[in-house]
């Protein structure tokens, strides 16, 4: 199955809404689209505060920690992870955005010194789409009676000049998703006796990698058990790693 009548849920998965290092563009696809970027990039966002979380807390644990300890180097990790990730995605969505409303600047200058020239860019844009020239021309002509502005920015940029993602609100997305996801770890390693505290969390991150895993693949719309695997195994090797090194580190004091 190459081919989908779902071309939104196709677009959504090379453009998340954010996450350090993906193109924050939410605003290119429909309302449906952003909404369900959105939610990808947060189930992403959790899954980076598990995982994270895991491996510091079962790493620590394994250098035979006390609760308290753990429960610091926990706290640490969910606040760094946390306040990391936001940065990342201010930064990357204000960068955006500065691009974003830079080009709209320019769209609007060359709107009022040569509106001609940007109706007959408007036609050729209509016609690149399919359109033949006169039925181009008149759905520029209206267009620009409408919101001149708007159209070029639709047609030309890709960009809803009336939704460009605020970078305050993507940071705090960003953090609450991490957040939500390192306190599972953090909860299953300092709650449970000292003896299980190690299984239970492994046990609780594997079951909450399955969840992630799963929703991001629908949401993808891709193949649910190989990305349920690899968030699994991802997981699971973090944690394993940072166990040993935990254990050796204990060894050699
Ligand atoms: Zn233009």
């Amino acid at each position: 199955m190459e081919k989908t009548a779902d071309v939104s849920s196709d677009e959504n998965r090379s453009s998340p809404a954010g996450g350090r290092g993906h193109e924050g563009e939410p605003h290119r696809q429909g309302e449906l689209g952003s909404r369900l970027n959105w939610l990808r990039a947060g189930v992403l966002g959790a899954n980076d505060g598990v995982v994270s979380t895991a491996g510091l807390v079962v790493g620590v644990a394994g250098a035979a920690a006390t609760s308290a300890e753990l429960l610091t180097a926990g706290l640490a990790g969910l606040l760094a992870g946390s306040m990391s990730m936001a940065t990342g995605e201010y930064v990357s969505v204000s960068t955006q955005r500065d691009s974003e409303l830079a080009a709209l600047d320019q769209e609007r200058r060359e709107l009022a010194h040569t509106p001609e020239a940007e109706l007959e860019e408007l036609t050729g844009l209509y016609m690149a789409k399919g359109l033949t020239r006169d039925l181009a021309r008149e759905v520029a002509v209206q267009l620009t009676e409408h919101d001149a502005l708007a159209a070029h920015a639709e047609t030309e940029l890709g960009i809803d000049p009336e939704e460009l993602t605020n970078p305050w609100h993507a940071a705090g997305a960003s953090f609450v998703a991490f957040t939500v996801g390192a306190l599972l770890p953090l909860l299953a390693i300092v709650l449970p006796p000292a003896s299980v505290r190690v299984a239970v969390t492994v046990a609780a991150v594997i079951g909450a990698l399955v969840v992630t895993g799963w929703v991001s693949a629908r949401l993808g719309s891709a193949r649910v058990g190989p990305a349920v695997g690899r968030n699994v195994l991802g997981g699971a090797i973090a944690m394993a790693i940072t166990y040993a090194a935990g254990v050796l580190l204990h060894a050699a004091r």
